[in-house]
């Protein structure tokens, strides 16, 4: 059953239009590869997913409703509900791994039992209760990834969208970040994952959704792909 639905979705710039006329639906639960060279619209879908920008045409159906259509005081509340990690981590650098992760929090009120209780959980859950007490630039980059997934399922959404989550990673770290992705997808959550890493595509055997100049020209159920 689709959580998420693109129709007709098309994105211009002044003049340049980086979206033709995209229509795509993902499942609950699916995890989906988005992938194609660079400038082939990927992020724009990202974009669009999380209401940082709006298309120029077209609707797009998150959970029953048309996100398009969003009043602004009804962001915060539907950012909530989809996590998402970017390639440069996004972490605030004077902030611990425990504060990164419960800032997300904080700035929704929430008791201070709560957010310790939550925090904790999704810091074991990513593999870093050891390092909670450790700044940003003490870690690895394949930690500093995990602390951006754990601050983006503190929500518990059911929907992640990795946008590159690889693109600063040695192949080693990759690999444990998609295994970390896969996890959260057997756990029940819709994964978009957005890559112009082939192998690791490959690897997963998954969905592929391949775009080229801001068209979708295929979309398999599984593997690989050609571009
Ligand atoms: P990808 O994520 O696949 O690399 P993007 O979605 O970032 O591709 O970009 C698609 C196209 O849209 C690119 O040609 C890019 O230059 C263009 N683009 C993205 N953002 C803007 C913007 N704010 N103004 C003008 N063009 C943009």
């Amino acid at each position: 059953m689709p959580i998420i639905e693109l129709h007709n979705v098309s994105k211009e710039y002044g003049r340049t239009k980086v979206l033709h006329d995209v229509s795509v639906s993902f499942d609950k639960g699916e995890f989906v590869s988005v992938v194609g060279h660079s400038g082939a619209g990927k992020s724009t879908i990202v974009k669009l997913l999380t209401c940082e920008e709006v298309p120029t045409r077209g609707r797009i159906i998150v959970a029953g409703r048309d996100i398009t259509q969003l009043k602004p005081k009804e962001l915060p509340y539907y950012r909530r509900k989809i996590g998402v990690i970017f390639q440069d981590f996004k972490l605030l650098p004077q902030k611990t791994v425990y504060e990164n992760v419960a800032y997300a929090l904080e700035v929704c009120d929430y008791p201070n039992a709560d957010i310790k209780k939550r925090v904790s959980k999704v810091v074991e859950l990513v593999g870093l209760s050891h390092r909670v007490h450790n700044y940003p630039n003490e870690l690895s980059g394949g930690e500093r990834q995990r602390v951006a997934i754990a601050r983006a399922l503190i929500h518990s959404p059911k929907i992640l969208i990795a946008d590159e989550p690889s693109g600063n990673l040695d192949p080693v770290n990759t690999w444990e970040i998609m295994e970390l992705l896969y996890r959260i997808n057997r756990s029940g959550a819709l994964v978009i994952l957005t890559t112009h890493n082939k192998t690791v595509v490959d690897r997963l055997k998954k969905r592929v959704v391949l775009m080229k100049g801001g068209r979708i020209i295929s979309d398999e159920q599984s593997g690989t792909y050609v571009i």
